[in-house]
């Protein structure tokens, strides 16, 4: 088997789709795997309708590495003309968008970025951070839209710290599902506003309980998009028994105070 049926079946494009060849560049330590795109209309990525090619334009992606080798995938992709849509790049099977890695390449980044921090994976891919932080932004995005989707009955707010830095994050919940629905900087209002905020009104309304401690700015956050917040809002045991137990403090402090005072 050569280096351009190695890269067939690895990549396993679907038609029109077809690797024409690989070549390993020795001085770059580089891998080029050429895609070519055999058809001759182009789908509009707007409406699918198959239509005239316009043009086409040279676009690398970076794919997996091959051992040591940095492996890329250059294809001229064709320009649809829609007549509905007008001229439009077409989508490639292998890659998002306007990303510039394909997208098991990004899958490598978000595994290496849950146990590393952004500029230990950039220098163990060999990247840039500003390309690791894009592709990390692209996730996040990605993992928005999905989220679009979730109607959260009972969600969970907390506050959590970094280690004696004392930045917080806020951090939402689904109870149901035991998913993290939410991160944000900070524990202000705001910070929870912009989970509210991301969800459609529909969704916030459809919330059936929410459960936090009692710090007041999630309170006011809450209050100001959850319908009827004062019959779904719960303060979890733990504080309601500190406060509880405070209290008793206090009175028994009292209580005592007044007894030496008229004895
Ligand atoms: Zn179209």
């Amino acid at each position: 088997m050569d280096m351009d049926d190695v890269a067939r079946r690895i990549l396993r494009l679907p038609d029109p789709w077809i690797v024409e060849g690989a070549t390993v560049i020795e001085d770059r330590k580089e891998v080029e795997v050429r895609v070519t795109f055999k058809a001759t209309k182009a789908p509009c990525p707007e409406c699918g309708a198959k239509c005239k090619k316009h043009d086409s334009v040279e676009r690398r992606w970076r794919h997996l590495d091959m051992w040591d080798y940095q492996t890329w995938i250059v294809c001229r992709v064709p320009r649809s003309s829609c007549e509905k849509h007008g001229v439009k790049k077409i989508d490639v099977p292998w890659a998002d968008g306007w990303a510039r890695f394909t997208a098991q390449f990004e899958c490598v980044v978000i595994d290496w970025l849950k146990v590393a921090s952004m500029t230990s994976t950039a220098r163990n891919l060999g990247l840039t951070w500003d390309q690791v932080n894009g592709i990390q932004e692209r996730a996040v995005r990605r993992g928005l839209k999905r989220r679009e989707a979730l109607t959260p009955e009972h969600i969970g707010v907390d506050e959590t710290s970094f280690q004696k830095r004392h930045e917080y994050v806020t951090i939402v919940t689904d109870l149901d599902e035991g998913k993290v629905l939410h991160v944000a900087d900070g524990r202000g209002k705001q910070s929870l506003d912009s989970f509210f905020e991301a969800l459609e009104p529909k969704h916030v309304s459809a919330i059936k309980v929410v459960a936090m401690d009692m710090h007041a700015p999630y309170i006011f956050s809450a209050a100001a998009y959850v319908p009827g917040l004062v019959d779904k809002l719960c303060f979890d045991r733990f504080h309601v028994a500190q406060l509880f137990s405070k209290a008793v403090d206090q009175t028994r402090r009292a209580e005592a105070k007044r007894r030496s005072s008229t004895s």
